[in-house]
């Protein structure tokens, strides 16, 4: 069977990014559907800017798209703009305040953050970078390590018997290689495989 590190790494770094943008838009009083259209609305041409377009590629059905618009409207983060030749039909464009928005919603900060201390170290697997940029991130934004059992600070390994010290109670060779909620990395354990 293949090994899954990797893609587990990734889908939790990725998890984790998208939680800290989810907290964002929460305190913004909007939904991650108004970044996606606003995202869209600063990649697309001139002929795909309508809410139709928008729903086409977004992927919902054009009363979401429409509540999304007037939301946005009021909030001055997109207007809504006639077509020179065909009245019928509306652009949207995205407002300078919907770009700032966009801008201080990503993640992406938070990413450089947490990478900006690892940046002069050297990897030789790309497991270990991205798991030193998962423990960065966990510290930056004080997030549960969830990592395996093993290679926490209170996994305590006598002679192939194994005890979780802060529990106190015994565990398997299977426990040893799940994750836990309570799991504190153990500094001199350099990976942490998921
Ligand atoms: S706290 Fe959890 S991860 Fe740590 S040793 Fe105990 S059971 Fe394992």
């Amino acid at each position: 069977m293949r090994d899954t590190t990797t893609f587990r790494l990734i889908e939790r770094i990725s998890n984790l990014l998208r939680s800290e943008e989810r907290k964002k838009y929460v305190t913004l009083g909007l939904q991650p559907v108004h970044f996606q259209l606003l995202d869209y609305l600063t990649r697309c041409n001139q002929f795909s800017n309508t809410p139709v377009v928008a729903a086409e590629y977004l992927g919902l059905t054009k009363g979401t798209v429409s509540q999304s618009i007037q939301m946005l409207e009021r909030k001055n983060y997109l207007l809504k703009l006639p077509d020179l030749k065909d009245r019928r039909v509306t652009h949207l464009q995205i407002t300078p305040q919907g770009e700032q928005l966009l801008k201080n919603s990503r993640p992406i900060d938070a990413f450089i953050n947490a990478t900006e201390e690892i940046y002069n170290q050297s990897f030789t697997h790309i497991d270990d970078g991205l798991n030193a940029i998962l423990l960065a991130l966990q510290k930056a934004n004080n997030a549960k390590s969830f990592g395996t059992c093993h290679t926490c600070i209170n996994f305590i390994n006598m002679d192939d018997h194994y005890l979780c010290n802060l529990t106190q109670q015994p565990l398997d060779k299977t426990d040893s290689i799940k994750i836990c909620r309570e799991h504190r990395l153990n500094p001199t354990i350099l990976n942490t495989p998921t």
